[in-house]
């Protein structure tokens, strides 16, 4: 039995099955490279779910981590410390519009309190209504749950006592018959990640903002995995122009340190008075430190140009492939589809061949690499993905 092996049966005895048994058990990690147990190496095509934007490893973080471990780990939300003043001046910076951050723990945690300014600015209104997207995914907690468009993750736990409505995703007269007078607020992905990189057309989130601003419903962009570079721009918004109410952010925003935030115009971020809501991890020193860590790196690597112009390239590469349908998503945040249903069995096989990825349908893989990937990294992932794509598709015919 290997070392693998032996972890595998250890962990399937001690944690439990909610993610069934994990393929590879990781141990370390460098660069773009992660190591299992027993010293096997794999390219990180997924980046822990579009989360480790700079990679594994990196000096900055590393640094930007172990010297605020180091001076001051925590502070609760009893008393304040610079770095949370300095990420949350930054996140509006980026973001580009006069508002105000509430910091959290994770995406879950994000949209719970998201929900809650959507509420808040119900009862000021006479409003209950949520309206939501179908197949949309917003977390696994109750709240966030309730707004999740995916029946078979969600309904084993309802009723969840919330007037919800779900419409077709990326249909803007579906959303505009959808919001009337009763409706608080809307809450949507710009991309849908988790159903397999899905983005919404061209169009859509300017729609939603006239519907919801005509209306007086807030419009809430669920950002968690859209933002933060993954388009190759720090909020995928930025690209209709639209300034939304609420934007929420997790994954790439702490590199891997679990971290989630909130920007709300002023408007909305006032309904969060003394005592409304609060976390005692949330804006942990270390978590902004790593998160001022990331943002600086990005900005001096130029990381979006990079996965831009990586993103050109992979289109470039697999254009002309027949066993790719599609290429779903921006810069290196992509859904892969494939003309036959063997996501799974593909993903399986470039594990084999020393490649992370994952397969969020049974017809897509879905990649989310550290957005400081080379161009070397991302020709060696085409290699192995048309390696794996000649083994599981039973046509292979035409490739180029
Ligand atoms: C991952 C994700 C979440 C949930 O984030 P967690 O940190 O897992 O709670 C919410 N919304 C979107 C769009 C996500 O991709």
């Amino acid at each position: 039995m290997t070392y693998s092996e032996q972890i595998k049966t250890r962990y399937a005895a001690a944690l439990m099955g909610n993610y069934g048994l994990p393929p590879v058990a990781l141990r370390e990690g460098e660069g773009r490279t992660v190591t299992d147990v027993d010293g096997n190496a794999y390219l990180d095509m997924i980046g822990g779910i579009a989360v480790s934007s700079l990679g594994h490893n990196h000096p900055a973080l590393v640094e930007a981590v172990s010297h605020q471990a180091a001076r001051l780990a925590h502070s609760s939300n009893l008393f304040l410390h610079e770095k949370e003043v300095e990420l949350a001046e930054k996140l509006l910076e980026l973001w580009g519009n006069p508002g105000k951050v509430f910091l959290c723990n994770s995406g879950a945690e994000a949209n719970e309190a998201a929900l809650k300014l959507a509420i808040l600015h119900g009862n000021a209104n006479g409003r209950t209504k949520i309206v939501a997207t179908d197949n949309g995914f917003h977390g696994r907690t109750l709240g966030a749950l309730s707004i999740t468009g995916k029946a078979a993750i969600r309904d084993a736990f309802g009723p969840f006592g919330r007037d919800v409505a779900f419409v077709p995703y990326g249909d803007a007269d579906a959303l505009k018959s959808a919001v009337d007078d009763t409706v608080a607020a809307c809450f949507i992905e710009p991309t849908q990640g988790e159903t397999g990189v899905m983005p919404a057309p061209a169009g859509y989130l300017k729609a939603a903002r006239e519907i919801t601003a005509s209306s007086n419903a807030l419009l809430v962009l669920d950002e968690i995995q859209s933002g933060f570079g993954r388009t190759g721009a720090w909020f995928a918004h930025h690209a209709e122009g639209v300034v939304p109410d609420v934007v929420t952010l997790a994954k790439g925003l702490g590199g891997g340190v679990p971290i989630g935030a909130v920007l709300a115009t002023d408007a909305t971020a006032a309904l969060f008075a003394k005592g409304v809501h609060g976390s005692t991890f949330g804006g942990n020193p270390i978590a902004c430190a790593a998160s001022l860590a990331v943002i600086d790196t990005i900005e001096r690597e130029h990381l979006l140009e990079n996965v831009l112009a990586l993103g050109e390239h992979l289109d470039a590469r697999l254009a002309a492939d027949p066993r790719v349908t599609e290429i779903r998503g921006q810069a290196l945040w992509r859904g892969i589809a494939l003309a036959e249903p063997v996501a799974a069995e593909a993903v399986e096989h470039l594990i084999g061949l020393g490649v992370l990825a994952n397969a969020p349908r049974p017809d897509t893989i879905r990649i989310a690499p550290p957005l400081t990937i080379t161009r070397a990294e991302l020709d060696a992932f085409c290699d192995k993905l048309i390696e794996a794509l000649d083994a599981v598709v039973s046509a292979p015919g035409g490739r180029p």
